[in-house]
């Protein structure tokens, strides 16, 4: 790991209307993230159990899934995480400042992220 220390560090956040949360970090980048896209990344164990069940079309769509997902409480956990909370009441995923910085959705980002880093000289 050979990542900068200045990147995974916060400078500011904010909200961006009620759909986004923008982060500007430390070496001067700006991270727009949906609330949406970061409750599907949610780190906790029921989130990633839930993300192994296989999808069922006949299951009963419940007020969670109707209820457009929005984050109503971000609280700091030392120095290196937010505990996310949501308008549904779940408030289990503990986000690092290292995973906020990695679902960065920019196109400078999501270039990096698939173009393989370490080449063979
Ligand atoms: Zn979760
Ligand atoms: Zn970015």
């Amino acid at each position: 790991m050979s990542a900068d220390p200045k990147r995974a560090v916060p400078v500011s956040l904010s909200r961006e209307g009620s759909d986004f949360l923008t982060i500007t970090w430390q070496d001067g980048h700006v991270s727009r993230l949906a609330w949406k896209h970061l409750r599907s990344h949610c780190p906790c164990a029921t989130c990633r159990e839930e993300k192994l069940k296989k999808p069922d079309p006949f299951q009963i769509l419940s007020q969670k899934e109707l209820t457009p997902l929005k984050a109503v409480a971000m609280v700091p956990v030392g120095h290196y995480a937010y505990r996310i909370g949501w308008a549904d009441g779940h408030d289990a995923g503990i986000f690092t400042l290292e995973n906020l910085r990695s679902l960065c959705q920019c196109p400078e980002c999501t270039s990096q992220s698939k173009a393989p880093s370490s080449t063979g000289h």
